[in-house]
C-alpha cells in the first residue's frame, strides 16, 4: 500500500518548444486507481516515466509514501509497469516470463512458482503455464505481461495503455476483468488510458492533463457533470459536448437559432450541451428551435443526430433508429437546466451562483 505524490514536477526535452511537464502537482491515495487522459503530447507516458524512474525530472519531486524518489534506482522504488507492447521473452514459457521479475530479486524457486500460480490464476491463464508466447492470442499475451507486474506485489503500478492494442470484443472483456482485479488488488495505480469508456469505468478519479499541467481531477462523475472548463467538457464525452459561442440579445443568449436564458450579465458566452440532453421533437413543443439535418448516424441503440441551427452545427443522441433525409427540417429541444457555461476567453467554467 501506498500514496504517490508529485509535486511540482517539470521535464523539458533537450531542442523541445515547450515543457513536457509544467510543474504538475497530483495525488494519488493508497488504494487509488487514478486514470489519466489527454490529448496526444500532453505528458501522460512523461509522467509515468518519471514516476517509474525510466527518465530525470528537471524540477519537483515524486514521493512514494513521502520519500522522494528521485534517487532511487528504477529496480528499487517497487512501482511495475505494464506498456501497451507485451515486451514478452520469446524464448521463455509463460511462467518464466512471468516468473521473470522474481527470479531477477533472486527470489526463490518454491515461492515464485507460488506467486506465478496466483497471479495466473488471477489472470485466467494458469493452463497456459508452459506454452511460450508465440502460442498465445494478443489477449493472452496481455495477460501474461500483466502478470509479470501482478507477480511483484509493487506498491505503485502504472499501466500505459495497456488494451490499446486489442481488438474491441477483447478490449472490453479485458477491461471488465482487470477493472475487478484492480479493485480486489487494492493497489495504488496510475492507469493511461485515450479510451473514455476505460478513464470512465476503472478510474476511481480521473485526472485530464493538457500542455503539461493537470486541467482538472475528479471522480468520473464529477468530470463529466461538472467540468471545471470547456476543455474538460469537450474532451470528455463521445461525442463530445456541442461547444456553442453565444452572443447577447436582449435577455437571451443567441447563437444561430438557439436561444438560451441570459442569467448573467456578459456580452459572449460559451454553452456546452451535451448531446443526450437535446431531443428532436415535434412542431407543437413551444421551447423547440429550428434545424435542418446535415445527417443521421443510427447506431442500433441509438442515433446521432447532426443538425444545423441556423449556421450552428449541433449533435443530439436519440434513442433507436433515427432515419430521415439529408436537408429535413427538425425541430429540436433541450432542457436549459442541463446547459453549461463557460467564459469565451478563459476556458472557466461560470457557475450559477456566479452568473
Ligand atoms: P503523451 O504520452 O501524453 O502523448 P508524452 O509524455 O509522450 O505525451 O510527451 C509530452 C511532450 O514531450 C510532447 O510534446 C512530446 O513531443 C515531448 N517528448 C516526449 N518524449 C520526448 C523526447 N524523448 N525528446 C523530446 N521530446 C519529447
Amino acid at each position: 500500500m501506498a500514496t504517490l505524490s508529485l509535486e511540482k514536477l517539470t521535464r523539458r526535452y533537450d531542442g523541445a518548444e515547450g515543457l513536457a511537464l509544467d510543474a504538475l502537482d497530483l495525488e494519488v491515495k493508497d488504494g487509488e486507481v487514478l486514470c489519466m487522459v489527454g490529448p496526444s503530447g500532453c505528458g501522460k507516458s512523461t509522467t509515468l516515466r518519471l514516476v517509474a524512474g525510466l527518465d530525470r525530472a528537471d524540477g519537483g519531486a515524486v514521493r512514494i509514501d513521502g520519500a522522494d524518489v528521485v534517487r532511487v534506482a528504477p529496480q528499487d522504488r517497487d512501482v511495475a509497469m505494464v506498456f501497451q507492447g507485451y515486451a514478452l521473452y520469446p524464448h521463455l514459457s509463460v511462467a518464466e516470463n512471468i516468473g521473470f521479475p522474481l527470479r531477477m530479486r533472486s527470489v526463490g524457486r518454491a515461492e515464485r512458482e507460488t506467486r506465478v500460480t496466483e497471479a495466473a490464476s488471477m489472470l485466467g491463464i494458469g493452463k497456459l503455464l508452459s506454452r511460450h508466447p508465440g502460442e498465445l492470442s494478443g489477449g493472452e499475451r496481455q495477460r501474461v505481461a500483466m502478470g509479470r507486474a501482478l507477480v511483484r506485489k509493487p506498491k505503485i503500478f502504472l499501466f500505459d495503455e495497456p488494451l490499446a492494442n486489442l481488438d474491441a470484443a477483447l478490449r472490453t472483456e479485458l477491461r471488465v476483468e482487470l477493472g475487478a482485479l484492480l479493485r480486489r488488488l487494492g493497489t495504488t495505480t496510475i492507469y493511461v488510458t485515450h479510451d473514455q469508456v476505460e478513464a470512465m469505468t476503472l478510474g476511481d478519479r480521473i485526472a485530464v492533463l493538457r500542455g503539461g499541467r493537470l486541467e482538472q481531477a475528479s471522480t468520473p462523475r464529477a468530470l463529466y457533470e461538472d467540468p471545471a472548463t470547456r476543455f474538460v467538457a469537450s474532451f470528455l464525452g463521445s461525442p463530445p459536448a456541442n461547444l456553442v459561442d453565444c452572443t447577447r440579445e436582449a435577455d437571451a443568449f443567441v447563437a444561430g437559432s438557439l436561444r438560451l436564458p441570459a442569467e448573467h450579465d456578459r456580452a459572449r458566452i460559451t454553452a456546452a450541451i451535451r448531446p443526450e440532453y437535446i431531443s428532436v421533437t415535434g412542431e407543437d413543443d413551444p421551447r423547440s428551435v429550428q434545424a435542418t439535418l446535415l445527417a443521421a448516424e443510427p447506431l442500433g441503440a441509438e442515433s446521432l443526430v447532426h443538425v444545423d441551427a441556423g449556421g450552428v452545427r449541433i449533435t443530439a443522441r436519440q434513442s433507436g433508429f433515427f432515419v430521415a433525409e439529408r436537408g429535413a427540417p427538425i425541430r429540436l429541444a433541450f432542457d436549459p437546466s442541463r446547459v453549461l457555461y463557460f467564459d469565451s476567453d478563459t476556458g472557466a467554467r461560470i457557475r450559477a451562483e456566479a452568473r
